[in-house]
C-alpha cells in the first residue's frame, strides 16, 4: 500500500494549520477526514481537496468526547477506509496569567489537547494495529517550554510530547510511528486572536515576532504541512519518538 490509497484522518482541519495539512497530504494521496467541532466547517477544506482532484469527507466531532470521537472514526472507516495515518492538531486556547486563570480554563485547554488527542489515538490504533501500520503526529508548540499566560496551553503541550514518546514505544512493534511537531510562531486565527488579546494589531504582532526569528519571518501554515507530510510518509519509518520544532529558528 502507498500514500496513494492511504486514509488520513486530521482534526482541527477547517482551518489554520490543520486545513494546510488536510490540502497537503491530499495532494500527496491520501485520501483525508476533515475532522472539526462542525461538519460544516469542513466543507471548505473539503471543496478544496476535491477541486485539486483529492479525496475528502468532512466529519463533525469534538475530539474531546468519547462517543463522538468513537462514531467519527466509524464514519470514516465507513466512508474512507480504515485509517492508518493520524494527526492531533485540533486545538483552543484560554490563555491568562495564573491567578486568573479559571478551573474551566485549565479542563477546557486540557481535554481538547491532551484528552482529544489521547482518544483519537486510542480509537485510530486498533485499525493501525490490525494493518501493522500507522503514523501518528501530534502538535505540540514552542510554549511547551514554557510560555507566559499559558500555563494550561504549555503544560497540554509538553504533555503531549511525552505521549507521543510513550505511543512510540508501545506501538513501534506494530509498523507505527508516532511524533510531534512544535510549531513556533504561525499566522493563523489562533495567533491573531492572541495579537487582539494583547492589544496588538495582527501585521504588527507577526512584525514584532518576525524580528526575534533568525529566518527573518513568522511561520505560515503550509510550513506546519510539510514537516507532517514528511513525517506521515512510508519512508519516515525509522523516525519515532521525536520532537521536531518547526520555528525558522532554534529555541532557548
Ligand atoms: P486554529 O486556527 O485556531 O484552528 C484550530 C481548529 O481546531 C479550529 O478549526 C477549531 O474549531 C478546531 N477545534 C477546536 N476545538 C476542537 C474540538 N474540541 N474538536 C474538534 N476540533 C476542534 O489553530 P491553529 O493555529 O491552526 O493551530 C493548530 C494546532 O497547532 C493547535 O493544536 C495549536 O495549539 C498548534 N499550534 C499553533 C501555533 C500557531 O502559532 N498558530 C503554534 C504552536 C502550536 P473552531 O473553529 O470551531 O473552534
Amino acid at each position: 500500500m502507498t500514500e496513494q490509497n492511504r486514509v488520513a484522518i486530521v482534526t482541527g482541519a477547517a482551518r489554520g494549520i490543520g486545513a494546510a495539512t488536510a490540502i497537503r497530504l491530499a495532494a500527496d494521496g491520501f485520501a483525508v477526514a476533515v475532522i472539526d467541532l462542525e461538519e460544516s466547517a469542513g466543507k471548505d477544506t473539503v471543496e478544496k481537496i476535491t477541486a485539486a482532484g483529492g479525496k475528502a469527507v468532512a466529519v463533525g466531532a469534538d475530539v474531546s468526547n468519547g462517543e463522538q470521537v468513537a462514531a467519527a472514526v466509524e464514519r470514516v472507516v465507513a466512508e474512507l477506509g480504515v485509517p492508518t495515518v493520524l494527526v492531533n492538531n485540533a486545538g483552543v486556547l484560554r490563555d491568562n496569567l495564573l491567578f486568573r486563570m479559571s478551573e474551566s480554563d485549565w479542563d477546557t485547554v486540557m481535554n481538547v489537547h491532551l484528552k482529544g488527542a489521547f482518544l483519537m489515538s486510542k480509537a485510530c490504533q486498533k485499525h493501525m494495529v490490525d494493518e501493522r501500520y500507522g503514523r501518528i503526529v501530534n502538535l505540540s508548540s514552542s510554549s511547551a517550554l514554557g510560555n507566559r499566560g499559558q500555563a494550561n496551553y504549555s503544560a497540554a503541550k509538553a504533555g503531549l510530547q511525552g505521549f507521543t514518546k510513550t505511543l512510540a514505544k508501545e506501538l513501534g512493534q506494530f509498523g507505527i510511528t508516532a511524533n510531534a511537531v512544535a510549531p513556533g510562531f504561525i499566522a493563523t486565527d489562533m495567533t491573531a486572536a492572541t495579537a487582539e488579546r494583547v492589544g496588538m494589531g495582527f501585521e504588527e504582532f507577526k512584525t514584532a515576532a518576525a524580528a526575534m526569528i533568525p529566518v527573518n519571518r513568522v511561520g505560515v501554515p503550509e510550513d506546519i504541512a510539510h514537516t507532517i507530510s514528511f513525517l506521515v510518509s512510508e519512508g519516515a519509518g525509522f523516525v519515532s519518538g521525536q520532537v521536531i520544532y518547526v520555528a525558522g529558528g532554534p529555541l532557548d
